[in-house]
């Protein structure tokens, strides 16, 4: 009722701190779903469906045009009528995978695949924890330098 307030929800019962399952941070109870899936995380979850809902798109109508070329093999005349197929199943087919895609990873629920390793990130501590193989290959020896019995 006061102005600016957001309406009554049921968490506002509960209006402690969680913390979101994919991501690992500490979130307040608005941010998060039933899943305990944050904002970010869902919007990360998405756009990775909306990417593979493409690739499977772009799949699926390229199955269908080598299909109509190949097997129907229609006249130049109705080739454009023909051809909007393989676009409806871009379309359509894209959809379809990017909502089969999402509601799998919501079905898994699999926890902190958006977490980041603590020792990864550029920190007052990263010098000191444990060092991970870089993509070149460096850290991978360790300390080289400063052995002095060799
Ligand atoms: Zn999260």
């Amino acid at each position: 009722m006061a102005g600016g307030r957001r309406p009554f929800s049921w968490r506002d019962r509960y209006p402690e701190q969680v913390t979101c399952v994919r991501c690992l941070q500490v979130k307040d109870t608005v941010e998060v779903d039933r899943l305990l899936w944050c904002d970010d995380c869902q919007s990360a979850a998405k756009s990775r469906a909306a990417f593979w809902g493409w690739l499977g798109g772009f799949v699926i109508a390229a199955a269908l045009a080598a299909y109509i070329w190949v097997a129907i093999q229609p006249s130049d005349l109705i080739l454009k009528l023909w051809a909007v197929i393989p676009i409806a199943a871009l379309w359509l087919g894209g959809r379809i995978v990017r909502e089969v895609v999402y509601g799998v990873e919501r079905y898994r629920n699999r926890r902190a695949v958006d977490a980041f390793p603590p020792s990864r990130d550029p920190g007052p501590r990263a010098n000191g924890g444990p060092r991970f193989p870089d993509q070149d290959g460096e850290g991978q020896d360790g300390p080289a330098d400063d052995d002095p019995t060799d």
